[in-house]
């Protein structure tokens, strides 16, 4: 993870937000949502929307609707409905691309 140590040396600015592409799995729809308190080191964006918070249904569906400009469909608590697809810096890194539904990174890295 070449981005991780480049922070850590101070040879790149930490970024304080990320862009996450969710997609709405009932109809493909998808959304940019700007996660503005994400944070680089030490891969905490991936705990975040991979395996806590972020990862529910019910946090991600406010998160599209907000990016989508739709009312919040007030989710129940899943794990099916919204995947993660794309994740990326505002200048562009890509820092991951899939579904999150699928192969989940997170897991996938510490197992
Ligand atoms: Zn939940």
């Amino acid at each position: 993870m070449g981005y991780l140590k480049d922070i850590k040396s101070g040879k790149r600015k930490k970024p304080d937000k990320i862009l996450v592409t969710l997609r709405r799995n009932s109809d493909g729809a998808q959304a940019v949502y700007e996660d503005q308190h994400a944070k680089l080191e030490d891969d905490h964006w991936q705990f975040c929307w991979f395996a806590h918070n972020h990862s529910c249904d019910c946090n991600r569906g406010s998160y599209f609707a907000e990016s989508a400009g739709e009312p919040d469909p007030d989710h129940d608590c899943s794990e099916s409905k919204y995947s993660v697809i794309r994740v990326e810096t505002p200048d562009g890194k890509v820092l991951f691309e899939g579904d999150d539904r699928v192969e989940n990174p997170y897991y996938g890295k510490v197992s």
